[in-house]
């Protein structure tokens, strides 16, 4: 069958071993939880644990633990987050988990972006749910200490209204890292090609808050692994490119074209300080990999029509990127 974490072909019923070892150390635990979906589940297992949930967002989550070898909901000392299939106004809700899965997938395998382990997880009721492991929770149980850049900035609803996860520009946010890490070279052309990611692939919700830096065992800051990635156009196709402005001030083409191509990208890397051999590395990056991209596209657990519309989005848009 196909691993539900990483899409290989694997002998055994449910996740490779290589999977197995990166979400679960090893642990065999099964791909199919031994409970329903929260919409199907007839006793109180969900009761306590809906509104305890102290994780922000829109989306109902769960936390969960192993305990031996088993995947068990919890409201104490969670090392994962379930997402079940959200529910909600927006189209093809029952394809979130399979999209935010291959968006972190591709991510992770095919553009060198530190993502946390990840993989599909099906309930008894046959229902998908994407299941993340929590990249805040050290081994012993404690935490490692984090801000977003909402908190980073200090731009709260009180002070800049109930917009304010869409306040700053991504260039803002460059600015905060520069001044708030001390390895700043690196975790800046880190966050590039993460918001270049985020452009390629139509993720319209990367706001403020969905970037973090957190501090390690050594006591500097360092970007954490890019979270909640997924093609939002799938779920909200007439929403903007971008869930922040490039720059502060509006660039030549977006100005003139109304959206983000080339000579954007290549000034955001300038005003960040990147080097120039640099940024078309980056950039390069992006380039030639449509047949890999089709590939993981194909192996994902999308449904046919939603393969073919994820395609299209990310093909526009390198076509952007490429285009100058
Ligand atoms: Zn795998």
């Amino acid at each position: 069958m196909i691993c539900p974490g990483c899409f290989q072909d694997t002998d055994l019923a449910g996740y490779c071993k290589k999977c197995l070892k990166n979400l679960f150390d090893g642990k065999k635990v099964a791909h199919i939880l031994p409970f329903n979906s929260p919409y199907n589940e007839p006793s109180d297992l969900y009761r306590d644990l809906t509104k305890k949930m102290s994780i922000s967002g829109v989306q109902v989550k769960y936390s969960m633990r192993l305990e031996g070898d088993k995947l068990v909901l919890t409201d104490t000392g969670g090392q994962y987050i379930l997402k079940p299939i959200p529910a909600g106004q927006f189209k093809n809700l029952d394809q979130a988990p399979a999209n935010e899965h291959l968006t972190m997938q591709l991510a992770r395998q095919l553009f060198n972006l530190e993502v946390p382990a990840n993989a599909i997880i099906y309930f008894n009721d046959e229902s998908p749910a994407y299941l993340v492991k929590r990249f805040d929770v050290k081994g012993d149980g404690s935490k490692f200490q984090q801000e977003d850049f909402a908190q980073i900035a200090q731009v709260t609803e009180e002070t800049n209204g109930e917009n304010y996860k869409y306040d700053l520009s991504y260039e803002e946010i460059g600015t905060l890292i520069k001044r708030h890490i001390s390895m700043y070279a690196f975790e800046l052309e880190k966050f590039f090609r993460l918001v270049l990611f985020n452009y390629v692939f139509s993720n319209g919700d990367a706001h403020v808050k969905n970037f973090s830096a957190m501090r390690t065992e050594v006591g500097d800051y360092v970007l954490t692994p890019a979270y909640d990635l997924l093609c939002t156009r799938i779920h909200s196709p007439g929403e903007s490119d971008m869930a922040l402005m490039l720059l502060k001030d509006f660039t030549k083409t977006y100005e003139a074209q109304g959206l983000y191509a080339l000579p954007d990208f290549q000034e955001f890397g300038k005003v960040l300080g990147i080097k120039e051999s640099r940024v078309e590395k980056i950039l390069n990056e992006f380039r030639g990999k449509d047949e890999s991209i089709d590939h993981m596209i194909d192996r994902s657990f999308l449904k046919d029509e939603i393969k073919s519309e994820f395609k299209a989005y990310y093909k526009d848009k390198l076509k952007r990127i490429n285009a100058i």
